[in-house]
């Protein structure tokens, strides 16, 4: 994004980061099966790295940080980072074609997002790779065909996200947070957690209104206010994810029992996210989850969204 054209760069790196959803709330399904969105977005430092270089055809390459299973992403075209890719070429008409190399940081079906940082991180390195000055506003246009999420990844920091969430707004943020991520082995593909959401709905076992921010959550990130954030927090999906998988309710009680300023499932989950205003306290709890065997990270947010960090 607003990047200078170097098309002579034979090898580009751009890292994105994770998303998590501070506010997710979520509607009744739309007569397309889409469901409405108003979430507030926030990127946090754990990052995939996307390496785009010149090749004859698309093809993937993935590789990943300890403790993160590659077994679910896809080879191909059915990687979302070559959908990205040719949704750039096709953009600018041109035939050109690259190797895609990702170091994945970013739990995989973890609901943070992780194969929609790629596609974004993809479209900024090859814009870059190949000099083609995509705007912004064509870049972000690309990346909502691509994936609700694929937006914010491109922007990131704190973000409110309306529509099906691809539509993007950066909201003033002032707070400092520190986040341990409890990732789960087992996945929660997010389409069967939205089919859930609508089951519960059915049976009236869960009430789906518009879903709006509240403006207090706002209000409080404008003015720093990180103490003020854990009672804010809410995501609409724990209710049918916490249905579909008791395994994680119980997991939940072990993170509640250690203690933080909130304990949120970050999406559809299986992640957990515990949230700490102060990073001695983070790394305290980080000490508890070793002793209690449970894999874990420790994150920062906001942090910046697609960013070149190596040019050869
Ligand atoms: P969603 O974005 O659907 O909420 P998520 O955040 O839980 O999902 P992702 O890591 O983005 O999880 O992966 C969702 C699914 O997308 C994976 O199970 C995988 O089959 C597919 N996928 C396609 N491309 C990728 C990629 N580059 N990285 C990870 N998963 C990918």
């Amino acid at each position: 994004m607003s990047l200078l054209a170097e098309p002579d760069s034979s090898a580009v790196t751009v890292r994105a980061a994770a998303k998590i959803n501070l506010y997710l709330g979520v509607g009744r399904a739309r007569e397309d099966g889409f469901h409405p969105l108003e979430t507030v977005y926030q990127a946090i430092g754990l990052y995939d790295d996307v390496t785009v270089t010149d090749a004859p055809e698309w093809s993937v390459h993935t590789a990943a940080d300890a403790g993160i299973d590659l077994a679910a992403v896809p080879d191909g075209d059915a990687n979302i980072a070559v959908r990205a890719g040719r949704a750039l070429t096709a953009h600018h008409d041109l035939g050109l074609t690259a190797r895609i190399q990702i170091h994945k940081g970013i739990p995989v079906a973890g609901g943070m997002a992780g194969g929609s940082a790629d596609a974004a991180a993809t479209l900024v390195a090859l814009d870059r790779l190949w000099g083609l000055e995509t705007s912004d506003d064509d870049l972000l246009a690309i990346a909502a065909r691509l994936g609700s999420d694929v937006p914010f990844a491109l922007i990131g920091g704190t973000a409110l996200g309306s529509g099906r969430g691809e539509l993007v707004t950066p909201v003033a943020d002032a707070t400092e947070l520190w986040w341990v991520v409890v990732p789960h082995p087992v996945g929660l593909p997010t389409p069967g957690v939205y089919r859930h959401f609508d089951v519960l709905a059915e049976r009236g076992a869960i009430v789906a209104t518009e879903p709006r921010v509240p403006p207090d959550l706002l209000d409080a990130l404008a003015a720093g206010e990180s103490e003020a954030l854990g009672p804010l927090l809410a995501n609409d999906l724990a209710a049918p994810a916490y249905d579909l998988r008791p395994d994680l309710s119980e997991l939940r009680g072990r993170l509640e029992a250690v203690g933080s300023d909130a304990v949120l499932l970050s999406g559809s989950g299986p992640t957990h996210l515990m949230l700490f205003d102060d990073v001695e306290r983070a790394r305290a709890a980080a000490a508890d989850l070793i002793e209690a065997d449970i894999v874990h990270w420790l994150a920062p947010g906001p942090v910046a969204g697609c960013h070149v960090i190596d040019l050869l």
